[in-house]
């Protein structure tokens, strides 16, 4: 038997017109601008208006990612088509996939196998316009700086401590650097430039983490676009606000702040915006989507970037206290083959069962449970996302790890059954909602960033402490003079290991972060700690995935996956 690729089961499911899904959501007639039949954003006027009482809120966050797929989209769509099953009200909100990895390696980013959002072509490509006006907004920014600069500079920004780029919602490895405003003195001043992909602009994160115009409008204000000329001591940042760019940009967010309304397969509601990447920003979906499910819905089902160690860690140490959200309980996604191969064992032998291979890894797995419960104070789940190589010594092995830490796990067959395999996943969560739980963040705002990082370090990564080099703790000290040293911090380190080495799997211990830069993103108000170089603007495989894409004669897309 053939497997069906996602965007074949995706494109045999009839959706339901998207005011049928409005309906059943309860999102009144007003509040709803329809994007076509099956596609709507939802007026954030919706968040005030409404005394609703907010739902539960349900994170779904993963071991550390391996080249063997852990399917967090997935259980979080899967779990939610369960809990309908249970006949609960029930939302998801998702990120909006971006075209970069969509033609690139990655693929599409709205589940998979039978736990999908649909339409999937439309969310992978264009959708409702987001990541285009995000786009436009920060390349209205870029211009304005270039053009100041042009009419005389006032404000005198060193046009060699521009920190704003330009931005496309592609993978173009061409565009890292570039020079521009060349061609003599009525072209522009010439500069050393550069482009990273849209959801690496600060704007997306900004977009996600306002909770209504007003405070999109400020964020955009504090944006920092350069530093003026001057010894470090005498520099002062120059700001969106500066360049009278706020309105204009608010202008062209206004829409790109509503919320996107899709449906699941099995027709559950579904929020799908924002989508902030997870290394220099924070990497969850939007704060009024977020809110907006939980307004809708008795239970929201929340997706938060990468694994547990930088997604959980920023969507509850920023998200959350940024948002004054709170979780009511945690569903970490492992597969028996990802634990296997954090034991050692290499990607092409992961189909055979290895007991030896799976207890060597079982502890990255138990390092993340141990966080949720312990550091956060968060009831939490384990879901083993099922794969037909799985053998049942296995399965079992996990089962007994995870009882002697204290948590329970559930089977989640969901890829492949849709909802009804996810329905032991939807009871113990249910019941973990109603759990009493004592959540706390893993820092407090007050306190040295030295501090705030080593604290992260220490109790999520599981490592001594932090170094930082000179340059960042030359960096630190002006970031504390400017005055943003109460500001959370947005680790930017591997996905792959807890460590800042991508080589080094399981759960490592007595070792040390390096943080080389410290960097402030004043519109979305973190300081990120870069712990090696991050690649803001990827490139495109060898083979990219656009090469297989396609559309027929009817308008039918294939290739997409
Ligand atoms: P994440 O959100 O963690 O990045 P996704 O849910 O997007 O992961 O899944 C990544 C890919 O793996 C998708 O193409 C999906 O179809 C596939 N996948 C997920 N779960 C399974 C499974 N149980 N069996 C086979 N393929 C799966
Ligand atoms: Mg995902």
């Amino acid at each position: 038997m053939t497997m069906k690729t996602d965007i074949e089961i995706a494109q045999e499911c009839t959706m339901e017109p998207i005011t049928k899904i409005a309906e059943k959501a309860g999102i009144p007639d007003e509040y709803l601008e329809q994007y076509g039949k099956y596609k709507a954003k939802i007026d954030y006027n919706l968040l005030k208006k409404s005394e609703a009482k907010d739902g539960k809120l349900i994170l779904v966050t993963a071991i550390n990612p391996t080249p063997a797929g852990e399917g967090k989209t997935t259980t979080t769509v899967g779990l939610a088509d369960a809990m309908q099953k249970l006949d609960k009200k029930v939302m998801v909100a998702l990120r909006e996939p971006s075209l970069g990895p969509v033609f690139g390696m990655k693929g599409g980013a709205a589940g998979g196998g039978y736990a999908q959002v649909v339409p999937m072509e439309d969310i992978n490509l264009h959708f409702t316009g987001d990541f285009h006006a995000i786009g436009a907004a920060n390349n209205l920014l870029a211009a304005m700086i270039d053009n100041h600069i042009y009419q005389g500079n006032e404000l005198g920004i060193d046009p060699r401590k521009i920190v704003w780029k330009r931005c496309v919602d592609m993978n173009d490895r061409q565009l890292r650097f570039v020079t521009d405003g060349l061609g003599g003195r009525v072209n522009g001043v010439p500069r050393e430039d550069g482009y990273d992909i849209t959801v690496a602009s600060e704007i997306m994160a900004v977009l996600c983490l306002s909770n209504d115009i007003k405070d999109l409008k400020e964020r955009l204000g504090k944006l920092i676009v350069g530093y003026t000329y001057g010894k470090v001591s005498e520099q002062k940042p120059v700001t969106a606000h500066d360049l009278h760019a706020e309105g204009a940009m608010c202008a062209l967010l206004k829409d790109a702040l509503k919320p996107n309304l899709v449906q699941t397969l099995e027709h559950v509601p579904a929020i799908v915006h924002g989508g902030p990447f997870a290394n220099i920003a924070h990497g969850c979906n939007s704060v009024t989507a977020t809110k907006m499910a939980l307004k809708l819905a008795d239970y929201a089902i929340t997706e938060a970037g990468f694994g547990a160690d930088l997604g959980a860690e920023k969507f509850l140490d920023i998200k959350c206290r940024m948002a004054g959200l709170k979780p009511d309980a945690v569903v970490i996604v492992a597969t028996v083959r990802a634990l296997k191969y954090n034991g050692g064992v290499p990607k092409q032998e992961l189909n055979e069962e290895n007991l030896e291979a799976l207890e060597k890894g079982l502890p990255n797995l138990m390092k993340h449970v141990h966080n949720i419960k312990h550091v956060y104070g968060l009831p939490c789940v384990v879901a083993i996302n099922a794969f037909p190589t799985d053998t049942p010594a296995e399965l079992a092995l996990i089962e007994e790890k995870c009882k002697e830490a204290g948590v329970n796990v559930a089977l989640s067959e969901v890829w492949a059954k849709g909802g009804e395999g996810g329905i032991k996943l939807a009871e113990e969560v249910i019941r973990l909602c109603d759990e009493p739980s004592d959540f706390h963040y893993s820092y407090e705002l007050e306190g040295t960033i030295e501090d705030k990082i080593n604290q992260i370090v220490q109790k999520i990564y599981g490592g001594k402490g932090a170094v930082l080099t000179a340059n960042a703790k030359k960096q630190a000290d002006q970031l504390t003079a400017l005055g943003f040293d109460n500001a959370p911090i947005c680790m930017a380190k591997t996905q792959y290991s807890l460590t800042d080495d991508p080589k080094k799997l399981g759960a490592p211990e007595d070792f040390e972060i390096t943080v080389r830069n410290l960097k402030i993103s004043a519109g979305a108000g973190f300081i990120v700690a870069l712990t090696g170089d991050i690649m803001t603007m990827p490139g495109l495989p060898k083979v990219p995935a656009a090469e297989r894409i396609d559309v027929d004669d009817e308008g039918r897309i294939t290739g997409l996956f």
